[in-house]
């Protein structure tokens, strides 16, 4: 008989000595020579495993023989390829269906669909190319109810074959902005530095689909990647643009826990860190809402000068006195000793200087957190607000 893991011809007279049976079901799982002593490989197969069926895709897939008996019987390889779609969407129907611990407010988990599909997965990845136009066909086909699972498995193989020619049209489903969009996304992961390029162009011309595109440089080790999310991160900023530099902030913070990457944890951790500031300020002092920014009337403005006019002294004592000697020689209105009481004391006005320079902006990035949804949190694959901030704080 043939080895079901590695197809070695076994002769008949041998198979007892030689085959390999999963200790539970005593189905076939490999031979002495492609399985090792001593491994959980060697004794169970992947539904039987003792640690969990599916947890281990070392393991023999009983799957793997009805997929070996699909490319030995099917005549040619398009009907095969159709095949082996159709025996995936069921994979993933069944996978959905029995799957009872999903719960709508987390991440699902695909791990172990992965692990079921490997077998499918393993063989549309060995035809390579012809089976590429198929699966871009599954993914576009909106007749079709899918399942983010299948659609996760086709964005797994899709990242697999590598075929550059269908950069483009991955990008065409980005852009088509509903949900299948992150299934390209993943995909285009896969295609690293080569899909940069084309992220890049998405950017700069500022479009709907800006952050799908900037999604996909979550998962592309590259300087490149980061220069592009701080630099996206820094434009939005001074446009006013909160929700879109919120998300490009959760998208370097998921960039820098893939790769471990200094440079985007620093720069979002830069962020963070004032957020916290922030919070603490506000609530230090809730009376200076009405005199920072955006609001034009600053503490400066009631005391008749410019920020700048304080800060040209170097040294704090005359900062003081040009203060008060400002302070005396103008009419004082409750608002302008409200100002005076404020600006007077060093390390306030230092607070007040900071709240100055990062209210509006601040402000604008909270606001996004409190407003955004769920979904959109979890397309950022930060599952909630408190992962976020326990990374930083876990992470000096
Ligand atoms: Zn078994
Ligand atoms: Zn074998």
């Amino acid at each position: 008989m043939k080895c079901p893991n590695c197809g070695r011809e076994i002769p008949e007279k041998k198979v007892k000595a030689e085959i390999r049976v999963c200790s539970v079901c005593k189905e076939a799982i490999g031979c002495i020579y492609c399985r090792t002593q001593g491994n959980y490989a060697y004794k169970f197969c992947t539904l039987h495993d003792p640690r969990g069926a599916y947890t281990d895709s070392t393991l023999f897939n009983p799957k793997k023989k009805e997929i070996d008996e699909v490319a030995a019987k099917e005549s040619s390889e398009e009907t095969e390829i159709k095949k082996l779609i159709k025996l995936l969407e069921k994979e993933c129907r069944d996978y959905d269906y029995y799957d009872h611990t999903y719960n709508e407010d987390e991440e699902k988990d695909y791990g172990k669909l992965k692990i079921i599909n490997y077998p499918i997965a393993e063989r549309l990845i060995k035809i390579g190319k012809p089976s590429v136009p198929h699966l871009l066909k599954f993914i576009r086909d909106k007749r079709r109810k899918k399942k983010s699972g299948i659609l996760s498995t086709a964005a797994y193989i899709l990242w697999e074959i590598k075929d550059e020619s269908i950069i483009p049209s991955l990008f065409d489903i980005l852009r088509s902005r509903d949900e299948i969009s992150i299934i390209a996304g993943d995909a285009l992961m896969g295609y690293k530095e080569i899909a940069i390029p084309f992220i890049e162009k998405i950017m700069n011309e500022n479009k709907e689909e800006y952050l799908n595109a900037a999604y996909v440089l979550t998962g592309i080790k590259s300087d490149k990647s980061v220069e592009l999310l701080i630099r996206g991160i820094e434009y939005n900023l001074e446009h006013s643009e909160w929700r879109k530099c919120g998300i490009l902030f959760l998208y370097l913070t998921r960039y820098s826990a893939n790769f471990k990457d200094k440079r985007a944890f620093n720069y979002a951790d830069n962020i963070h860190k004032r957020l916290n500031k922030w919070t603490v300020m506000i609530q230090r002092y809730p009376e200076w809402t009405n005199h920072l920014p955006p609001k034009k009337e600053t503490f400066y403005h009631l005391l008749g000068i410019r920020k700048d006019d304080a800060d040209r002294f170097p040294v704090e004592d005359d900062v003081r006195d040009f203060l008060r000697d400002k302070y005396q020689s103008i009419n004082k209105t409750p608002e302008v000793n409200f100002a005076y009481t404020f600006l007077r004391k060093p390390d306030v006005r230092g607070d007040y200087d900071w709240m100055l320079l990062n209210n509006r902006i601040m402000q604008g990035i909270v606001n996004f957190f409190m407003t955004m949804d769920e979904q959109e949190i979890k397309r950022t694959k930060w599952i909630n607000k408190s992962a976020l901030f326990r990374y930083f704080a876990e992470n000096h």
